[in-house]
């Protein structure tokens, strides 16, 4: 049998920094657990449009298409800012999740205690915090018709819809579900149904998937403002929320936040099973290009080799592998090692975005 097959997208700014830890991470998978992988390198973002003219060469659509997964660094930068929308950097991401119909957007919000006291909340309401949030990603308001800006009488109105079909509905419920049933078993739903027709369809929609396919999961719904509150009243109250594209995108920033930094955030984006019954997918971290500390060593590369540790659970059905990892940048983290954006202690030194990599791989093993 041939390897799991990866295409790798650095992109820009710290993009390749962290992608180059994530790569001795993945060798340390093939040379010390026989856990390898195929892996392809190719562009995306501005150093695809710098390569091609577009952010994202159609080959390299094609390859996306055909791999086990993709695993994506960052994209953009201020030397692209004045560049055509159509040609964008951040088009290249699009178009990757667009093609690759990729609707549900997992964000998790995990609190690693020694960084606790990172968090904007207090400890007891952080600590062990073990959350996700499934985003749907491919729908609603982002994409809805009719949108634009509009003359009406004599001034603007400017248009966004508000749309989701029950198939999109009913297609992100079972992804939030099947998640739940490898968790906590518990899953919160989150619209505006007080105020929005299209969160009644939600909520009905939901309840009706849990009811025919998902009855063994808890399930309740909370309106998305009150769901926004309770997110940092008591975020340890939930297990798996799943939202819409707009909701999602705010509450899980506000989610991302109660773990302390940026640098630490991974994500996936999952789509329909493939013929071998892996799920069409893309993870990244939820950080972007940082083009302020690109180029120095600087880089946090935790929230891409965490994206990595979510692949090898979510595609490649590793849990026990993706928990090594996990347990690895637990360990460097308990031990004080801190890359410059996790400083929070006077005296500590930082490490660089290398010294980061190297401590993990020997947290990884040390754990053999
Ligand atoms: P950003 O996430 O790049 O940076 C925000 C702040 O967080 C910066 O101060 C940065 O130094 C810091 N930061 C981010 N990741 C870090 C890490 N791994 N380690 C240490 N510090 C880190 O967001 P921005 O500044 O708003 O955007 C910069 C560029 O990235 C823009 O071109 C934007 O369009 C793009 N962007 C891309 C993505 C993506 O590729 N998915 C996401 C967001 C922004």
């Amino acid at each position: 049998m041939s390897n799991p097959s990866l295409l790798i997208l650095p992109g820009d700014g710290i993009g390749p920094e962290v992608m180059a830890e994530v790569r001795k991470i993945i060798d340390w998978f093939g040379a010390k657990r026989g856990l390898a992988f195929d892996v392809e390198e190719d562009l995306v973002g501005g150093a695809a449009y710098d390569r091609h003219g577009t952010p994202l060469a159609d080959e390299t659509m094609a390859r996306a298409q055909e791999v086990d997964a993709v695993l994506l660094g960052a994209v953009g930068g201020p030397k692209y800012d004045d560049l055509d929308f159509s040609v964008k950097p951040e088009r290249g991401l699009l178009r990757l999740r667009k093609e690759m119909d990729l609707f549900a957007n997992l964000r998790p919000a995990v609190c690693f205690d020694a960084l606790a006291d990172f968090s904007s909340l207090k400890r007891e309401v952080v600590a062990g915090l073990d959350i996700i949030i499934v985003r749907e990603l491919t729908s609603g308001i982002y994409f809805g018709e009719p949108r634009g800006i509009f003359e009406e009488g004599n001034e603007r109105v400017g248009i966004n819809t508000q749309r989701y079909t029950e198939s999109e509905i009913d297609r992100v419920a079972r992804a939030a579900f099947e998640l739940a049933r490898k968790r906590g078993n518990k899953v919160c739903s989150m619209e505006k149904a007080n105020v929005m027709e299209s969160g009644i369809l939600w909520r009905e929609v939901v309840q009706k998937v849990h009811d025919e396919d998902y009855p063994d999961v808890e399930l309740s719904h909370m309106y998305a403002d009150n769901g926004a509150m309770q997110l940092v009243r008591n975020p340890k109250q939930f297990d798996v929320i799943v939202t819409d594209n707009l909701f999602g995108d705010i509450l899980s920033d506000a989610a991302a936040m109660l773990t302390g930094s940026l640098g630490m955030l991974p994500s996936a984006s999952l789509g329909a099973p493939m013929e071998n019954g892996r799920p069409k997918a893309l993870y990244e971290p939820v950080h972007g290009s940082a083009p302020d500390i690109a180029g120095q060593g600087k880089a946090n590369p935790i929230a891409c080799i965490l994206s990595f540790a979510m692949a090898l659970r979510y595609s490649f059905d590793q849990g026990g592998e993706a928990d090594r990892l996990e347990a690895a940048v637990n360990k460097v983290l308990a031990d004080g090692v801190r890359t410059a954006d996790l400083l929070a202690q006077e005296g500590v030194e930082p490490v660089s975005t290398a010294q980061m990599g190297d401590a993990i791989l020997a947290a990884l093993d040390a754990g053999l």
